[in-house]
């Protein structure tokens, strides 16, 4: 037995994984999760996808259900907005008043929605989808259909995108690029999701800038710097998000876009550890700080950091990770390619949209002959292969780009 405190702020997908992960591992001390939302720690991808689609129920994505945190001793602290951090005497105070030790400390404090600034963003009807109250307002909307427009055409604009023209919405997609997705998979791969979109109905204004929400009270149309006006009853904005950095901050860790941690997630203070969405941690393979803001790297992050806290020596290096469903279109994507920076992209399989029908392929990213990252969209059961790929990648081997293009050589041969 131990009476150490060991506290996370940040009640969601990598929080609760430290705390369970803190309990597998025989940890018998005080554990405290900290929450700003009033939830139960649930996972985010339902929002965009399933539970927007009407599909899933409310509380499908719940980490842990109730019972677990009483049954494993871990004390939460919901609808608690840990406020401050005093990093000698180790106490985090918490709004209104109170203030906890702690032996250890965790920020798993994820990201917050950018948000846009232009006249007209304060009126009613225009939404942003981080929290599972977002997705219930979101849904609302939806659901009463009409004209929606989606501004950025990233994951969560372009899964909205899809939910919204499954509630028969006529949906307009508002991006500064000139493809969706562009500066994460490049053109070749952008093309495949806006044939998608404008093959299932979505208009796209590419290369567009916006200048003003219209409306009075609530918004009736989205005014475009070449002076278009939209029409919109709904308007969902997903530019993109940021770390969780201001506890951090004003603690006076180490931060560098998100916290900045070493390769065993350990901050610039030695009692202090991050993880999730909000950390930019040492990558030892990649040789490079890291942040990633996808739910593998907090489900597989918050163990990690949960053994450091422990005494384990292992570094976290994972190949990244991430999922996406659109349509009939499901794929994962495994590895890191920093923007613009592969030689080219080989296709196996044909990735041209025909009809609605969502393709079959899968992507792979190289330099020369090494594979940075694949993705593979409606091909299932090859993400260990994948990875395997690049991390074979990552240690210098080549394959054989004919060979990595054929659907009849088998992926774990490919590395000989
Ligand atoms: C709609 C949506 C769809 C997504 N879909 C996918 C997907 O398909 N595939 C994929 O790979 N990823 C997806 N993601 C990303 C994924 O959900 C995130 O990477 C993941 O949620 C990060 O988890 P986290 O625990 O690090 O942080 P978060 O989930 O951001 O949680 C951080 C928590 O900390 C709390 N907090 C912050 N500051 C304080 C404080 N001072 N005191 C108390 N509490 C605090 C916040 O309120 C929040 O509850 C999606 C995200 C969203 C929003």
């Amino acid at each position: 037995m131990t009476d150490d405190v060991y506290v996370i702020i940040g009640a969601s997908l990598a929080g609760a994984k430290v705390a369970e992960t803190l309990r597998e591992e025989g940890f018998s001390g005080r554990v405290v999760l900290i929450g700003e939302e009033s939830e139960l720690p649930y996972e985010r991808p339902p929002l965009s996808k399933g539970y927007l689609l009407g599909n899933d129920p409310r509380d499908g994505g719940r980490v842990h259900d109730a019972g677990w945190y009483a049954e494993n001793h871990v004390e939460l602290r919901l609808g608690t907005v840990a406020k401050g951090i005093d990093t000698a005497r180790r106490l985090v105070t918490l709004h209104p008043s109170d203030s906890l030790h702690y032996d250890k400390l965790v920020l798993a404090t994820g990201s917050r929605v950018r948000a846009l600034n232009i006249p007209g963003s304060d009126l009613a009807g225009v939404r942003y989808l981080r929290t599972l109250d977002q997705a219930d307002a979101l849904l609302e909307g939806l659901r009463a259909g009409g004209n929606a427009v989606v501004v950025g055409a990233g994951w969560i604009g372009l899964e909205v995108a899809a939910a919204a023209r499954h509630h028969g919405c006529s949906v307009t997609v508002v991006e500064m690029d000139s493809l969706p997705l562009r500066r994460v998979l490049g053109d070749e791969v952008a093309t495949v999701y806006r044939d998608l979109h404008v093959a299932h109905g979505v208009d796209f204004r590419l290369g567009a800038g916006l200048r003003e929400f219209q409306g009075d009270g609530h918004v009736t149309g989205v005014l475009l710097a070449d002076g278009t006006v939209l029409p919109a009853d709904l308007v969902v904005v997903g530019i993109g998000i940021r770390p969780a950095v201001e506890l951090a901050e004003s603690a006076g860790l180490r931060v560098d876009n998100g916290i900045v941690a070493d390769a065993r997630l350990r901050t610039s203070d030695e009692h202090i550890w991050a993880c999730g969405d909000v950390v930019s941690w040492f990558h030892p393979k990649l040789n490079t700080q890291l942040r990633v803001e996808h739910w593998a790297n907090a489900l597989n992050g918050g163990p990690a950091a949960a053994r450091s806290m422990l005494g384990n020596s292992e570094d976290y290096a994972p190949v990244p990770y991430f999922f996406s469903d659109q349509y009939d279109l499901g794929m994962e994507y495994a590895g890191w390619v920093a923007p613009g920076e592969y030689d080219a992209v080989v296709f196996r399989g044909d990735p041209a949209v025909t009809g609605d029908a969502a393709p079959e392929f899968i992507a792979f990213w190289v330099a020369g002959r090494r594979v940075l990252a694949g993705m593979n969209a409606n091909v299932w059961d090859v993400t260990d292969q994948i990875q395997d790929l690049v991390r074979a990648g990552w240690a210098g081997r080549s394959v054989d780009l004919a060979a990595l293009a054929d659907p009849a050589v088998p992926l774990d041969q490919l590395l000989g």
